[in-house]
């Protein structure tokens, strides 16, 4: 169904992309799991209904829903989130092209720049998102990409996005961006005008930390174009998952906003406790990108990272004291995670690096979930007076 132009996102998130009437008048549409279906004699490579090829029923369903969520023309499901920048990378570049890329990314995200793109005849430069007076310099004649993300890990830092956006145009790059951690409850980027969105959907468009997907949204010639190289590399996403993410689709809204009131709530009681010695929040007025995070943002989102006063120990001293809270890597889910970078997500980096941009071994990241937030806030205060 395509929801009117004017209609709000929670109920985009609903009634976007859903059929109308479902197959056998199903309000829910089911899983098709078939792998093959029969075709129109001519019918092209690409559009043979076939699962590699992400153009099955269950499919096309989930890519209408996904559009629909962030405003794009189009969608595409991909296997995981990984998948979603590996396809966008490989779909617009070639061998001798340059990246612009965010100095503050996701640990797989570097990872797969640092130890992938020279075999593959990509050159890259990483740069302060927050700095657009930086950006020319790094500019080579082979540049085609700017990479960033909307809300980074662990530091919550948030970039500046629409100049990103405007500089991407004016130098004739593709902006990409990673809106994993903000979805599009809190920042549309296209509408912002970046060219490319993606997820990694296991994150908050499922919600429900059961499954791994991702998701690439943007205008239907771009989306053909990254289709076609999932179609090839073979990283699509399976019916059953796509069923479970369509299904935390719909309630992705009212998620999202329950976790924004409830990380901004977490980060104002941690932010004023005497054991606690720095919280990293854009909500909090103090944080140093509050001021343009609030002109971009709709919501700060779901996730806040602390230290302690008396560093690592008392940090190990928290989570043995904390009862809601698992202490487990990801994020996103309806459930309150904790988990410390140095030992999670950035433990691939030299204890020197990670200090350098502020990821210090006593560091925690807090993925808030929808529980009630008196309830968490109280459980910090008990922790909080046991370390
Ligand atoms: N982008 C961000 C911001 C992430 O946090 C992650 C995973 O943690 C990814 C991308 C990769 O997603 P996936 O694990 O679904 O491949």
């Amino acid at each position: 169904m395509h929801t009117s132009d004017d209609a709000r996102i929670d109920t985009v998130a609903v009634h976007g992309g859903e059929r109308r009437p479902g197959p056998e008048g199903s309000v829910v549409f089911p899983i098709y799991q078939g792998t093959v279906f029969s075709v129109e004699p001519g019918t092209g490579y690409h559009d043979l209904k076939y699962i590699r090829l992400n153009s099955t029923p269950s499919q096309l369903y989930l890519h209408d829903k996904l559009a629909a969520l962030e405003g794009a023309e189009a969608a595409l499901a991909t296997g995981s989130g990984m998948a979603a920048l590996t396809s966008i990378l490989h779909a617009v570049l070639k061998p001798g092209d340059h990246i612009l890329a965010s100095d503050c990314l996701y640990g797989g995200t570097f990872d797969f720049l640092t130890e992938h793109a020279a075999d593959l005849g990509w050159t890259y430069a990483f740069v302060d998102p927050r700095d657009p007076a930086s950006w020319s310099s790094a500019l080579t004649p082979q540049t085609r990409l700017f990479l960033v993300e909307t809300i980074t890990n662990p530091l919550m830092r948030v970039a500046r996005l629409a100049d990103v956006a405007s500089f991407a145009r004016s130098n004739g790059l593709l902006s990409v961006i990673d809106n994993t951690f903000a979805t599009p409850i809190n920042f549309r980027p296209l509408a912002a005008g970046f060219d490319l969105v993606f997820h990694s959907a296991t994150k908050y468009l499922n919600g429900h930390s059961d499954l791994v997907a991702g998701a690439v949204m943007g205008g239907t010639e771009l989306v053909e174009r990254v289709r076609r190289t999932l179609n090839h590399y073979g990283g699509s996403l399976d019916p059953h998952a796509g069923f479970l993410l369509a299904r935390g689709l719909k309630t992705l809204a009212v998620r999202v906003r329950a976790q924004n009131h409830n990380a901004s709530t977490l980060a104002a009681f941690l932010a004023a406790h005497p054991k606690v010695a720095a919280v990293n929040y854009a909500g909090l007025p103090d944080h140093p990108d509050h001021a343009h995070a609030t002109a971009l943002l709709a919501g700060f989102g779901g996730m806040l990272s602390m230290r302690m006063v008396r560093g690592l120990d008392a940090t190990l001293a928290l989570f043995e004291a904390l009862r809601l809270p698992y202490l487990a890597p990801s994020l996103g889910g309806v459930e309150t995670l904790i988990t410390r970078p140095a030992a999670t997500s950035h433990a691939g980096m030299s204890a020197e690096d990670r200090e350098r941009i502020g990821i210090t071994d006593d560091l925690i990241r807090i993925s808030t979930g929808i529980e009630d937030v008196s309830d968490l806030v109280q459980d910090f205060e008990q922790a909080l007076q046991k370390v």
